[in-house]
């Protein structure tokens, strides 16, 4: 799919958990993409400042918009963007990225550190939509944030469970509260030897921050598999 600029308008924004926001936008004939692909963000401010961002689609080619799910913080992009009025005419270049899934038989492990989630919510979504994406295999998604009310779209993957036979979702807390009784602290080497036997046949996916990406990329290496079983998607902007 080669790469192509689309006009399409705001038509939702959807608070997800603490300063998370899902923006839906209409899907323009013709716009393709592959789940866990990204695209490019282009839009003018109110004082006519062109502004721009590259954003994981979070949302799946079965559905029939166009989402982006973000962290809004205090930058110039996202204090319009929290503003930005329905009906925005935005550009949206797309699709880019290959962080997608493979075909094969190799369980599959998604490693996802807080926003770093809405690729890996792509791919799921869609895997729970056309099960054939997924076939038989053993899928994990070990998904790290700091409490229980700061994890988007965790109603959302429970259901998506109950559709992807082969889907566990295990959940790693750094800050849980006292009543928490899931994984406490930060997904490490005992973790991906717990929750995935084998370690070493797997192929992982590994989404978030720069930090969370780095350090998964060591942790699996320092644990011997293989840099080529990993694909990685680094949301550079953050620390
Ligand atoms: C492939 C890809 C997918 C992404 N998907 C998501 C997503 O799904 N959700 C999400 O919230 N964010 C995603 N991001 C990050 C997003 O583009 C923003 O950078 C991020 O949301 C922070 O935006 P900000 O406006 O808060 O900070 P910003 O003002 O954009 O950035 C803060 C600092 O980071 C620097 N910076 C910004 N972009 C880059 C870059 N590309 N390379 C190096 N330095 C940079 C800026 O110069 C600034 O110093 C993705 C990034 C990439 C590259």
């Amino acid at each position: 799919m080669t790469a192509t600029v689309y006009k399409s308008r705001l038509i939702e924004k959807i608070p997800r958990v603490a300063d998370i926001v899902t923006f839906r936008f209409e899907r323009p004939a013709g716009y393709e993409y592959r789940a866990g692909q990204w695209f490019n963000i282009d839009f003018i401010g109110p004082e006519g400042q062109p502004l721009n961002h590259h954003f994981s689609h979070s949302s799946s080619p079965t559905e029939p918009w166009l989402e982006f799910t973000t962290r809004l913080r205090d930058s110039e992009f996202k204090r319009v963007l929290r503003e930005l009025p329905i009906g925005t005419e935005v550009d949206l270049e797309a699709p880019f990225g290959s962080f997608v899934l493979v075909p094969g038989e190799d369980p599959v492990a998604f490693l996802a550190g807080g926003i770093g989630i809405t690729c890996v919510r792509s791919i799921l979504r869609d895997c729970g939509d056309e099960p054939s994406r997924a076939g038989n295999r053993s899928m994990t998604l070990l998904f790290a944030n700091r409490s229980e009310d700061a994890i988007p779209f965790r109603d959302e993957l429970v259901e998506i469970e109950t559709k992807v036979p082969g889907l566990r979702v295990v959940h790693v807390l750094s800050r849980a509260g006292d009543g928490w009784s899931g994984r406490r602290g930060h997904i490490d080497e005992d973790l991906v030897e717990s929750e995935l036997p084998k370690a070493s046949q797997w192929r992982y996916y590994v989404s978030g921050p720069p930090s969370f990406v780095g350090a998964m990329r060591e942790m699996l290496a320092g644990h011997g598999i293989d840099p080529n079983r990993v694909t990685m998607e680094r949301f550079e902007g953050y620390e």
